[in-house]
């Protein structure tokens, strides 16, 4: 397009400086042929006479005023009132530009026209003004098929060149591709795979750590943390199956009616035993008896997410949850009195794996896939996840879902 636009330009200069040239020279040639005293022999050049005031005047085409020093026309090929009035504006900006001579253009009855305008000496020292018009339709309509031709070559080569581009594209990112989806089918094979020997593990390690006659096993505390950290690998096998699932579209939300404020209190009373573990209050304020289309496992999973985060980096204080109904949607909120998230982290902690803590995440047994689990859930119900956030004083998730 750069290369059109500069061809063009340059094609419009050169035409356009040419033109200009010709009617300079035809200038000279009628300045020498008439000084202003032999004006009055100057009649009007579509008599076949004027033809002498040079070869290259063809009457159709050039118009030519001859003015003496009072402005009064003296000799002209011409008596369009319109073209008249033209010539002696451009005479005017003659005056004011202080050059000897000036060019411009005018449209005169839609037909564009260039004027030359110049003072003209006779040989006795009186001055006069001369005045050359010519039509340039011809000029633009050269103009205006090259300018198409041009748009239509570089838009013609900005095609070809985007095809070529997206076919190179495709084909470097093809192993890329290829690379991920090995990735993903590994990932989600192996948590398949896992998944059933944790389960037996799990149900295994619970056995001696129920009571027999009253009494523990004296190797409680070894079992207890292999259960643990068995129950640990479950959640994760199962959370990295879940995006396998979600990433391969076998997840399908099941949307019903539902009511959201009893999925609140339900969702809330699960984590309360962990919140009394870590003696940190939970205030609830719902909104009774809200409704919403959605799927209710799905939503219980995210409200679990936020409330789990919610417990995990805070360390004292409170996790505020409530449910309210607006104009045309329902706001679910989950503040915490915790850690907080930087400017810089707020930016990724969506994104999987993202964990802004790695060490901490590390020893609270975080993977950094929460959050994005649960911005899935959330677009899925065509709502909005925001976070507002400062450090060392705490976090508010926000989701807002519209009401169908
Ligand atoms: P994780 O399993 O690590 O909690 P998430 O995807 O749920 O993964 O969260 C991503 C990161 O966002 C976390 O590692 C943590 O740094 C930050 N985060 C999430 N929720 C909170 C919160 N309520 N307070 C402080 N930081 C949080």
């Amino acid at each position: 397009m750069v290369f059109s636009s500069f061809v063009y330009f340059q094609i419009d200069r050169i035409m356009r400086t040419s033109s200009e040239m010709a009617i300079i020279g035809l200038s000279k040639q009628v300045k020498t042929l008439y000084g202003l005293p032999q004006l009055r022999e100057f009649h009007m050049l579509r008599d076949t006479d004027s033809l002498k005031a040079g070869p290259r005047i063809k009457p159709e085409n050039l118009l030519i005023i001859l003015r003496d020093t009072s402005l009064n026309i003296t000799t002209s090929n011409t008596n369009d009132p319109e073209l008249i009035e033209h010539s002696s504006k451009e005479i005017d900006r003659l005056f004011e530009s202080e050059k000897d001579d000036i060019f411009s253009q005018v449209s005169i009855d839609g037909e564009p026209y260039r004027i030359y305008t110049a003072y003209f000496f006779s040989r006795n020292g009186e001055w006069g003004i001369l005045q050359i018009c010519q039509s340039i339709e011809i000029e633009k309509i050269v103009l205006s098929k090259l300018l198409g031709i041009l748009l239509l070559l570089g838009f013609t080569s900005i095609a070809i060149l985007a095809l070529i581009s997206w076919m190179l594209a495709k084909k470097s990112l093809e192993p890329i591709k290829e690379s991920w989806e090995q990735q993903k089918r590994f990932i989600a094979d192996a948590s398949h795979e896992l998944r059933t020997p944790l389960t037996v593990m799990k149900a295994n390690l619970e056995i001696p750590l129920q009571e027999k006659n009253g009494t523990i096993s004296d190797n409680y505390v070894w079992i207890k943390n292999a259960y643990d950290e068995t129950d640990n690998m479950s959640r994760i096998v199962n959370t990295l199956l879940e995006l396998t699932q979600i990433d391969s579209g076998q997840k399908i939300i099941e949307k019903r009616r539902i009511n959201i404020s009893e999925l609140a209190e339900k969702s809330t009373s699960s984590i309360i035993p962990l919140s009394n573990e870590k003696k940190i209050k939970i205030v609830q304020d719902f909104e009774e008896e809200l409704f919403i289309m959605g799927d209710a496992q799905k939503l219980k999973q995210l409200m679990i997410i936020l409330l789990d985060n919610a417990l995990k980096y805070t360390k004292e204080g409170y996790i505020d949850i409530s449910l309210k109904k607006n104009n045309s949607s329902i706001l679910l909120q989950v503040s915490d009195t915790g850690i907080g998230i930087s400017q810089e982290d707020k930016k990724h902690i969506f994104e999987r794996f993202y964990r802004a803590d790695k060490t901490r995440s590390r020893v609270q047994g975080s993977l950094g896939l929460g959050l994005s689990i649960a911005k899935w859930i959330v677009d899925e119900h065509n709502g909005k996840l925001e976070v507002e956030s400062e450090v060392n004083k705490g976090s508010v998730f926000r989701v807002i879902f519209p009401i169908n």
